[in-house]
């Protein structure tokens, strides 16, 4: 069992790029900080990230090689390979007694991965930074492409798809939005509905005006020739011939761990916070991917991830002081 015996600061659920980061600054706080990550990186499906300053073109593996060594380089970080399985309010009898001194407190519970022992923290607060789950079109070779051919990151990927023939497939009322995104490096660009009505008729004549089709037709499925994508065969059997793009997933907060805890959503469902990163949970603060409003990029979520260690920091302060929290 990967604990230790004296309650801790803060136990932060994930080691991506939030996570670490706000570790990195809590632990410069002379907080103790315990990291437990299942380390499955949501650009793991990608070769390069792009757009992180002095690193732009790094392996994702890298990258969190990097953060992790620098966050356990102090001597209150604590780091576990364990997934969260549950996270359980203290009664405010039980925090007194473990020494945080506003009667908040949580029990964090972890299972082990590759061989490492199993986690268990006690903690004053608790960070979500556990990133998004995915869900792709249904479409049968969708996932051999992505992450090559196609991205869900406009931000992240367009530069490289420059003046490309390129598709945008989505079903969701925020493709005509990206769209335009994506016409500022290629104005060859069909937009696949897959048979939702994702895009409007008067957003359909704004993006016919600047050159960029609509097709509402039922997909098939990518086609390709070995690794490259070649195009778009419709349920029609008509292959529209592309070599990449976009493709806006479902996104889903993977929170299981709050079990009956009830935590508020956006229209998305993304983790709502303050504007100190705090959710609708006392105590429980979220960072990173899965809090809005993006984008969902490295470089904003550590930069979130740093932001909200402040305030948290501060919270903590102010809460040993019973003077309330910040931006209260
Ligand atoms: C294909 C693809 C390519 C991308 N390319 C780029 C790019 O080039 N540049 C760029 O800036 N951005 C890119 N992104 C976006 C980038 O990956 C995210 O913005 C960033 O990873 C978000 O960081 P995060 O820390 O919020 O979440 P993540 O990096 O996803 O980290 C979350 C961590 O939490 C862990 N976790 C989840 N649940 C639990 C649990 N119950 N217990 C313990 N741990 C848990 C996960 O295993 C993971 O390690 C890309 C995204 C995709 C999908």
């Amino acid at each position: 069992m990967t604990s230790t015996e004296a309650p801790i600061g803060v136990a932060i659920i994930g080691g991506g790029p939030a996570g670490l980061s706000a570790g990195l600054q809590l632990v410069r706080a002379n907080r103790r900080i315990a990291i437990l990550d299942s380390n499955r990186p949501r650009h793991s499906a990608t070769l390069r990230s792009h757009g992180f300053l002095t690193r732009d073109g790094a392996p994702p593996l890298e990258l969190r090689r990097l953060g992790r060594e620098e966050f356990e380089a102090y001597p209150s970080a604590m780091y576990a390979q364990a997934i969260v399985r549950e996270v359980a309010p203290l009664e405010r009898d039980e925090a007194l007694a473990a020494g945080f001194p506003d009667g908040i407190g949580f029990r964090v519970r972890g299972t082990g991965i590759r061989g490492a022992a199993d986690a268990e923290y006690v903690a004053r607060r608790v960070l979500i930074a556990a990133g998004l789950t995915e869900e792709l079109p249904a479409l049968p070779m969708i996932r051999a492409y992505y992450g090559t051919a196609l991205h869900s990151c406009v931000e992240c990927d367009g530069f490289e798809k420059t003046d490309k023939p390129l598709v945008l497939i989505g079903e969701t009322s925020d493709l005509f939005a990206r769209a335009l995104l994506i016409s500022r490096f290629s104005s060859d660009l069909v937009v696949f509905t897959n048979g939702s009505d994702a895009v409007r008729p008067e957003q359909e004549a704004q993006l016919a005006a600047i050159g960029i089709r609509v097709e509402r037709r039922q997909i098939d499925d990518i086609v390709g020739e070995k690794a490259d994508m070649t195009g778009v065969r419709l349920a029609d059997g008509e292959v529209i011939p592309r070599v990449g793009g976009f493709v806006r997933p479902r996104w889903n907060a993977p929170v299981e761990f709050l079990g009956d805890l009830d935590i508020a959503r956006d229209g998305w469902g993304l983790i709502e916070v303050s504007a100190r990163g705090e959710t609708s949970i006392r105590g429980v603060y979220a960072v990173g991917d899965i809090v809005p409003p993006g984008p969902q990029q490295l470089i904003i979520a550590a930069g979130n991830g740093a932001t909200v260690a402040a305030k948290l920091n501060m919270d903590m302060i102010r809460g040993a002081l019973g003077v309330g929290r910040v931006d209260d």
